[in-house]
């Protein structure tokens, strides 16, 4: 079997028992109350017990015999043997919005993304956290960002709660400070919208998870400042592990583009890819120079980047004016935006 095949039967395998109600055909029409209180809650426990029995077998998968190697930057690379994010995974599923050939990654950071979200699938439940944009298969500029060359950057939707505080699909809505957003759907339609509000205890654990992974080598974490700040004050007010507390904090930050409605998450390079062309961009942290040390391996700094090597971004006015009529509450929304779209922001410089 080749090195996809691999993964997808074993994704298959860990996925099967996962199947989400809304894929199984529908159960015949029972006259009401003919399932019994006690019946329906048997059959929601075997489904949780079905979902955490996935969650398991996707978290023991042997990744052994895929590899893959990331070459030149972020912003100006390209991808071997990139493997698939699945379309759907325990805990996980690939935007339906999104296209699925800029699903693809190194191995190291589609299993950690896979075994993230497997994690909190198995100990909070809830809805599978959304996965846009990888890289293409091959790498190379992607439309709409300055970097995902090189199968190491990923963006990831927050997980969302509706206004019961249940967890809902998530969509790329802003969130502001209070970690309040609003699902405008139609936007010059205000009948329909969906208030929203962020998920700190899934969020954080998905984040956690990937912190937590060595293998993973997770690099930074693009998110709004005054989303970080929520997730840092959830974190400690939670006695989360102070050393993973310490890393989010050291490796999360603004860039320039605000990043209020989803996590842009880098890798580093893995050890055995530097010798093979792999290059990381600043800044090297004193946990990572120490697993470089142990592997023997270290790092290169970026390579000037091509002439071409760029892809067509949209700017938030190009996208503005693409968007048509709005309704005022819309418009109201990206107004406050405004305020931490820009410099200054109290406690912590951007990132660049
Ligand atoms: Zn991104």
């Amino acid at each position: 079997m080749g090195r996809l095949g691999v993964l997808a039967a074993a994704l298959l395998a860990a996925g099967a028992a996962a199947c989400s109600s809304a894929q199984k055909p529908p159960a015949p029409m029972a006259a009401p109350g003919a399932e019994s209180q006690g019946e329906a809650e048997l059959t929601e426990a075997r489904a949780v017990t079905e979902k955490h029995e996935a969650a398991r077998q996707t978290l023991a998968m042997d990744w052994s015999a895929l590899d893959s190697t990331s070459m030149r930057n972020p912003n100006d690379g390209a991808l071997q043997g990139g493997v698939p994010l699945p379309l759907r995974a325990p805990g996980l599923r690939f935007s339906p919005r999104r296209d699925p050939s800029a699903r693809f990654g190194t191995v190291e950071v589609v299993r950690a993304l896979i075994q993230a979200a497997a994690r909190v699938e198995q100990e909070l439940g809830g809805l599978p956290v959304t996965i846009n944009d990888l890289s293409y298969e091959a790498g190379g500029p992607i439309p709409h960002h300055r970097s995902h060359q090189s199968g190491r950057d990923v963006d990831v939707l927050f997980y969302q709660l509706d206004s019961n505080g249940d967890p809902i699909e998530s969509v790329g809505a802003f969130f502001d400070p209070t970690g309040a957003g609003v699902d405008f759907r139609d936007l010059a339609d205000p009948n329909d919208d969906i208030l929203l509000q962020f998920d700190l205890a899934r969020t954080w654990l998905f984040l956690r998870a990937l912190i937590e992974d060595e293998d993973a080598q997770l690099q930074q974490i693009f998110v709004a400042e005054h989303l970080r700040a929520l997730l840092l004050r959830h974190a400690r007010s939670n006695d989360e592990p102070s050393t993973i507390v310490t890393r989010f904090a050291a490796m999360s930050c603004q860039p320039s583009y605000p990043h209020d409605d989803h996590f842009h998450i880098r890798f580093y390079c893995a050890p055995d890819d530097i010798s093979k062309g792999c290059r990381d961009s600043a800044p090297l942290y004193p946990w990572h120079r120490k697993r470089l040390q142990r592997a023997g391996a270290q790092s290169l700094p970026l390579a000037p980047k091509r002439p071409g090597a760029n892809a067509k971004i949209v700017t938030h006015e190009e996208a503005r004016a693409d968007a048509g009529p709005m309704d005022p509450e819309v418009e109201r929304w990206l107004d406050r935006r405004k305020q931490w779209a820009e410099q200054p922001h109290p406690g912590r410089p951007y990132c660049r």
